[in-house]
Formats: C-alpha cells, structure tokens, sequence
C-alpha cells in the first residue's frame, strides 16, 4: 500500500469566516447554520438521540463517516454522547480523509462553533499535521476513541476491521465529487455494517438513492435541513454477503464475560499501556509485575528516546511505526507533564550514517510529510537545531524527543481501576471455568479474572500455552555521560548507528548496544567502549568533549537488559491460538497455501498477548495497547487489516504451515 503523499485541504475562506474547498469547489458544512445541519442530518436523521438514551450501561456505539473535514459532525456526535448514553458506554468514531485540514484549519474552522469549544478544544489538543495511515485518538477519559482513516476511502475502508451501527454519509455533493459516489462504497458499507445499521446523507440524489438500496440498504426521502428540500435516510435491510476471511485473523467470538477484569501479567511498557487502554474503556485490571517495582527490565532505561525511522517504500513495519509513533505522542501530551524528569519534545535528529541512508531521507523528505513531523536539514541547518556542530544532513523530528519510561509506566497505571501487584511471578496460567488463574511455580494462586494478557517481554513464552512464541532476547546497554559545558548545550537527541540524548539530571545516555551471545545484566565495559564508538558519527565536537570516557570505561555508569524481538522485527499482538490444534485444522494449508478453510480458530478463550516490542517499546507500546483492547472489547481495530495481521501472533503457526508444505516440494 502507498503511504506517501499527506496532501492537505486547500481553503479559501468565504463570507462569515467558513471553510470553502477550493479542491471540490464545494463547502464543508451549510453556509446558514452548519451544526443545525448537522444534527438535522446526520444525529436525528440516524435516530441517535433515542438510540443513545436507550443505550444499556457498558454499551458500545461505532459510526463511521466519509469524510471527517472540520470534524464538525465528529464534535457534534460527541456532544451528544455525553448527554445521552451512559457514563460508562463506549463512542468509537471512524472517519476517512482524503484531505486533512491543518492544525491552523482546523482550530480556525472549529472557531466558529463556541457551543462546542469544550470538545473541540481536546481534539485540537492531540491533532497535529496527520500524515497517511491511520490516526488514533483516545479522548474523553477513554470514553471516545476517533480513528481516522487518511487517504482515499477506497483504499482505506477495504482495511477497516468493525462493525458499524450509523454511517455519516458525507464528502461533498455528488456532482462535485462523484468519485466517491461509488457502488463500491455502498457495498463496503453494508459489509461493515452490524445488523441495526442506519444511514444518513444530506444528499437525495437518486443515482445514491438507488446504489445505496442496491448494496441492501433501505432506503427513504425525508425533508431536508433549511432550504434542502430533501434528504436520504435508512438502514440495512439485507445483510451483504460475507466474504472468506482467514479464520486464524478473524475475531474470536466474545464469550459471556461475568465482569470486566483483566489480569495484565507485566510491569513494563508493554503491560502498563495495556492496562492503561483498558482502565480508560471502564475495565478492572489486576497487574502482576515480578519485581518489587514497575518498568525494571527493558523499560527501565532513565532516557527512552522517540525514534521513528521509516522506509520510503511505506512496508508493514514502517506504516506500524508511523501510526504508533504519532499516537505515542498523543498519549504523551495527554498523560504526562513535560519537566526534566517526566519527558522533553525536545526533537529527535536522525543523522544520515552513509549515503544509502541519505538516500532514504531524501526520499522521505520528498514525500510531502507535514513540517511537524519531519523536515530535512543540511549540517549548518542540523547544527542549529541541535546545538551542538554536527557533520551530516539529517532528518529532524520536532515532536520526538525523550521519555522517562518508568515515570511513564507508572503514570499509566496511576488510575483507580488499576491494581498492581508487585512480586508476583506468574509462572502458571490455567483457565477454570470462566476464569484465567494464575499462579507461582510453587502453585500459589497469585489472581484471576476472565481475561489474562501476557506482556512479559521475551519471558512471554514462560506459559505451556505460549511455548510456541517465537520470541528471542537481545541485550543492549546503555552509557551514562555525566554533562560537561559543552555536552550541555546539546539541544534534542543525535541518532546515527547509535543515539546521545540531551541531559536528563546531568546525565546524558548513550546506547545502544546490541548483543545476543549474553542474556544477563550485568555492564560491561567492552560495551562502554562499543557505545562511545557511535559518538563520532553522531557529532565530532561531542565525541572529543567525552574522549577523557574512553580511559573510563571500567567505572562509567552503565545500564544493560534484556530487549524481546520476534523472527520478523514487528510486535505480537492480539489472541493466542492452541498451536498443535491449529496445525490440525489448517494441516491442508502444508499441501496448498491457496486453501480458503472456515473453521474457526483454536483459540484460548479470552487470553491474549502483546509482547515483542525489541528497542522500540515507547513508540509501539501505546497503540499495542489500544489494539489489544479492541480485540477484547470488539471495538474497532485502531489499524488497517493488513497492519493487525502483520502484528497478528497467528502469522507464525500460519507461516510453519506453509513453510513446510515448501520445504515437502524441494
Ligand atoms: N464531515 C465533515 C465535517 O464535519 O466537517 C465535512 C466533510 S466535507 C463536506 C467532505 C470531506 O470528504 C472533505 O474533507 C474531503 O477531503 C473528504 N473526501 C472527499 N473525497 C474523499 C475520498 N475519496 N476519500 C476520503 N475522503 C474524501
């Protein structure tokens, strides 16, 4: 999939301060009274406000939009919400974007509705310059997610994984934008749609009427808003036709759960987010750490850096990154006061090492990303920014920076629906009629609970249901440099081969190394030496301000872990299957790959993991949590379908399958 391009709206502003495509030749909402419109259309015309009051405590609700633009009818559903549904229900938004509106846009385009300034005023809180890909949200307390689809909606929409229960049928007048009036749109609709599925569109024009009814959907005239005479509504009718979908990808089916609990078995990044996402969506969650404290193995580095390094070629691993890494920092904003000890936006310069990784800057920076999220820099430019003189062009990131990942892990974790219980080695999972038990290798029952989430890093195969993991550990240490005058002039973090941050309580961390012939912690100073040899590419003038350190490298402060990576770079995340039935029900995949069965999974109930998170944990954490709740709670996946597969712990046993049926033809 192409993830290039992040074209922007292009505005004029027309009488009474109103947003105008120039694009589409068409404007945004109703000259006369937008957010009337609004609600006319889209909040009463799909019954909201009954359905919403009518809404049993707990509830979910996702509606999907073509089109978020200013976000009004976002802002507008979300008002609504919080009058009518429960305090504890669930609003999951979805909305596609060809072309985002900046952040000045959009705060220029929100100014005109004061009566919804309080909603408005924390999405623009989280709402940089969206790139491509897919953008997650997580406002309200938890309370709503936004999930906003950038790019063209034929693209996108195929990737989305939901179940939508009112469509906001929006994106320009028919005659200004007939490409998106499209049957394939329709069709997607009603393949995404759950059974009590609405539709409105402020549109009456018959060609939608009757694509629309095609695609199952019925469909009626109603009045318009204001001067319009007429408008459609309607709901599903017929069901679309399911397609085959891989059952080892496909959403387990949701048992009756007595009660929202979950055991999270972690205490670092991973179990931390996790138990963030799910306290925020209302569930109760028991974390189990094995050390006294949370964040002491591979998160428990003083200074994590925020470091996204992308491929122009836009693969999997890149687009995770991508999308992870601008929700890291979203939930940053939200979560954790920038000071000296907590974190710093203080940038990330990604230096060109060679000139094949100059290459893969200039292509990026070809690729019209916002100016908030990358620049290119030449060395004078790169000097500038970081303070300190530095020899080669780089990439800059202004919103990257440094992050504490203890004081994170425990601001995440700070919340009354959190329990955490320290020194508690899990060692057994067992499920006992509805529950996950977990106990110690002596057999002591440390807790239990419906769900259980395994984020314990590359120890994440401990348990006889996750032995199959293909997880591996890779030390790493890092160097602590205590400041000099000079050090301390450095402004953001270097990275080249290896990374130097800015100084963090007089200290500056240097790493990291990367070793897999030793699994313990204890520094080295063999590695002291490895990491002071990043310094010259990273900056000349830093490197001899700390050549004294290369006679030090004995006694210098130093701290080593363990990182957890899986065969193919990218996280595990989602559910667990039973591997030895999995490779019974799918054995006729060894013969032919091609093979579309439909049994179900062998899934574990309720049992789920989020692990292999290697040194990129800060930024793939956050969203590894949003994800995994949304596989518990069947709310929209918050990434495409290919990216959730790419990330999926099924691809392994899938793989072993197949590649045994290619090495049975050698
Ligand atoms: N719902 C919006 C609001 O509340 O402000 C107004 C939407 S505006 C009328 C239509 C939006 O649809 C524009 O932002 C436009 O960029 C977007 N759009 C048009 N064609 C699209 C496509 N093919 N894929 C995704 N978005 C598209």
């Amino acid at each position: 999939m192409s993830e290039s391009k992040s074209p922007t709206a292009e505005l004029d502003w027309i009488e009474g301060g109103q947003p105008f495509s120039t694009r589409f030749a068409d404007v945004y909402f109703s000259r006369d009274a937008g957010l009337d419109e609004t609600r006319h259309v889209f909040l009463q015309h799909n019954s909201l406000p009954e359905r919403w009051t009518a809404l049993p405590s707990g509830a979910r609700f996702c509606i999907a939009e073509t089109g978020f633009g200013t976000g009004l009818n976002f802002l507008a559903a979300w008002q609504l919400w919080d009058q009518r549904a429960p305090l504890d229900a669930q609003l999951n938004f979805v909305s596609t974007e060809k072309y985002p509106l900046t952040p000045q846009d959009l705060r220029k385009a929100l100014a005109l509705w004061p009566e919804l300034a309080p909603w408005a005023q924390q999405l623009l809180q989280q709402y940089s310059g969206l790139t491509s890909g897919w953008q997650h949200f997580s406002l309200a307390e938890g309370r709503v997610t936004l999930t906003l689809l950038i790019g063209d909606l034929f693209d996108t929409l195929p990737q989305l994984d939901a179940q939508v229960d009112a469509w906001f049928l929006d994106g320009f007048a028919p005659a200004k934008n007939p490409d998106m009036w499209q049957p394939a749109l329709y069709q997607r609709m009603a393949e995404l749609s759950s059974e009590q599925a609405t539709v409105a569109t402020f549109t009456s024009v018959g060609e939608v009427r009757r694509g629309l009814q095609a695609a199952g959907f019925s469909m009626r005239k109603v009045k318009g808003f204001g001067r319009k005479r007429e408008m459609l509504c309607g709901n599903l009718s017929s069901a679309a036709a399911s397609r085959w979908q891989a059952p080892w990808y496909a959403r387990p089916e949701q048992p009756v759960r007595a009660e929202r609990h979950a055991l999270v078995i972690g205490g670092g990044l991973a179990g931390c987010s996790t138990a963030h996402a799910l306290a925020r969506r209302g569930w109760r969650i028991t974390l189990l750490e094995r050390h006294n404290q949370l964040a002491q193995e591979a998160s428990g580095n003083p200074q994590g850096i925020l470091y996204a390094k992308l491929s122009p070629h836009h693969p999997p691993l890149s687009r995770f990154i991508q999308s992870s890494y601008q929700y890291s920092l979203r939930l940053l904003a939200r979560e954790l006061p920038a000071n000296d000890d907590n974190w710093q936006a203080c940038g990330v310069l990604q230096l060109a090492g060679n000139a094949k990784d100059a290459e893969r800057q200039a292509q990026l920076a070809a690729q019209g990303y916002p100016a908030d999220f990358l620049q290119a820099l030449d060395p004078h430019q790169a000097s500038a920014v970081a303070g300190v003189t530095v020899e080669r062009s780089g990439l800059f990131f202004p919103g990257g920076g440094w992050v504490n990942p203890p004081n994170l892990c425990r601001q995440l974790v700070a919340h009354p629906l959190i329990q955490v219980q320290p020194l508690a080695e899990a060692e057994q999972l067992t499920r006992i009629e509805d529950t996950w038990q977990v106990r110690t290798a002596a057999g002591e029952l440390l807790a239990s609970a419906p769900v259980a989430v395994i984020c314990c890093a590359h120890e994440s195969a401990r348990f006889q249901q996750s032995t199959q993991l293909p997880l591996k550990a890779i030390r790493g240490q890092i160097t602590h440099l205590p400041v000099t005058a000079q050090s301390r002039s450095l402004r953001t973090v270097l990275c080249a081969d290896g990374y130097i941050s800015p100084a963090r309580q007089n200290q500056h961390h240097l790493g990291a190394s990367f070793r897999f012939d030793r699994l313990d912690s204890t520094p080295s100073s063999e590695e002291n030496l490895s990491n002071l040899d990043l310094l010259p590419a990273l900056s000349a003038q830093l490197n001899a301000g700390f050549a004294q350190c290369r006679d030090q490298t004995a006694t210098l402060a130093a701290r080593a872990a363990l990182r957890c990576t899986s065969p193919d770079y990218l996280p595990l995340i989602g559910p667990l299957a039973d591997p030895a039935s999995f490779a019974e029900r799918y054995a006729m995949l060894a013969k032919d790959a091609s093979q579309q069965p439909t049994a179900c999974a062998p899934w574990y109930v309720d049992l789920f993991v989020n692990t292999a998170h290697g040194s990129r944990g800060l930024i793939s954490c956050p969203l590894a949590g949003e994800l995994v709740a949304a596989w518990i709670t069947g709310e929209p996946l918050p990434l495409p379908r290919d990216l959730s597969e790419a990330v999926h712990p099924s691809r392994f046993p899938l793989r072993t399958l197949i590649r045994g049926n290619r090495a049975d033809r050698q």
